[in-house]
């Protein structure tokens, strides 16, 4: 079984032999629980990189106070068995103290990027995420890293962060895997209970009707009420957002110009979904 290396001086040993051969490297940082989103990220990696470090770390610092990171499902012997059959080279699964030693005082923060969508629903997680995915990315000094559009605002801020930083990394954004009746990949799906996995399916299906409407030149306005209402009546709620805004700078657009998507943020019971979909312009 992969054995997970612990403490960054392993992975800079690591990182140093594959440079020493002349290997690229290609990161793959999640927070496991791992599953066919997490080894499309992998695959991603493996068609561009000789080498695939897959890091494991629940991040304290990107959840607040009242989330779930008691409770995030850890599996980390499952997650060994299937990166080793998927193949991976390296899986870093560090302590909280490796990464936080007593004394850290630093956080990187991201700006405006961080203030959009889940920004005021989720205060300084972003600036957790920024963080963590920094010091990974320095801990590794990898050649690319990888990053679900299923979580398409956290890609934006790593995006940020690595060209502001002159993090000399290539962020490469990977499109969403997703069940057979849409439902978007996560470790958290593991929350919904049947009745409630059954009603799941409803957020992508509106996502991906209502982009289809908005691009044939409906109005985005209504559509969005729409959207809204069908997910309240269907026993979805609360909504922290379900809006149309641009790829670039994530803020809300109500014309389709420049590259948008429509992004959500929705509570099933207790669990709170989030996914997005291109609205196909250009
Ligand atoms: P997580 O372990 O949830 O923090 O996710 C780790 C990485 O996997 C992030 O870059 C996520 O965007 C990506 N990811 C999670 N779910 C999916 C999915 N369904 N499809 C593609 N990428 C995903």
């Amino acid at each position: 079984m992969l054995s997970p290396l612990r403490t960054i001086a392993d992975l800079r040993k690591t990182v140093r032999q594959y440079r020493s051969q002349g290997e690229s490297v290609g990161l793959i940082p999640t927070m496991g629980s791992l599953h066919a989103g997490h080894i499309a990220l992998l695959e991603e990696a493996k068609k561009e990189t000789r080498r695939q470090i897959v890091t494991i770390f629940v991040n304290p610092a990107q959840f607040g106070p009242r989330e779930d990171f008691a409770s995030y499902p850890r599996q980390e012997e499952a997650d060994c068995r299937l990166l080793e059959e998927a193949k991976a080279d390296v899986l870093f699964a560090p302590s909280i103290e490796e990464m936080y030693p007593s004394g850290f005082l630093s956080r990187v923060e991201v700006g405006a990027l961080a203030d959009r969508l889940c920004g005021p629903f989720r205060p300084g997680h972003f600036s957790g995420v920024a963080t963590i995915v920094t010091k990974l990315l320095l801990q590794s000094l990898p050649d690319c890293a990888y990053f679900g559009e299923k979580d398409f605002q956290q890609l934006r801020v790593i995006q940020q962060v690595t060209k502001d930083l002159d993090i000399p990394v290539s962020i490469r954004g990977v499109p969403t895997k997703r069940e057979t009746d849409g439902l978007a990949l996560s470790s958290r799906n593991a929350y919904l209970s049947p009745e409630q996995r059954q009603k799941a399916f409803l957020l992508p299906h509106l996502l991906e009707t209502i982009a289809e409407k908005i691009s044939q030149g409906q109005g985005i306005t209504a559509l969005l009420a729409e959207a809204k209402g069908q997910l309240m009546q269907s026993g979805f709620g609360p909504i922290d957002y379900f809006e149309l805004a641009d790829e670039e700078t994530l803020s809300p657009v109500s014309s389709l110009r420049r590259p948008a998507r429509l992004f959500a943020a929705v509570y099933l019971g207790k669990t709170r979904l989030i996914d997005n979909w291109k609205v196909g312009t250009s």
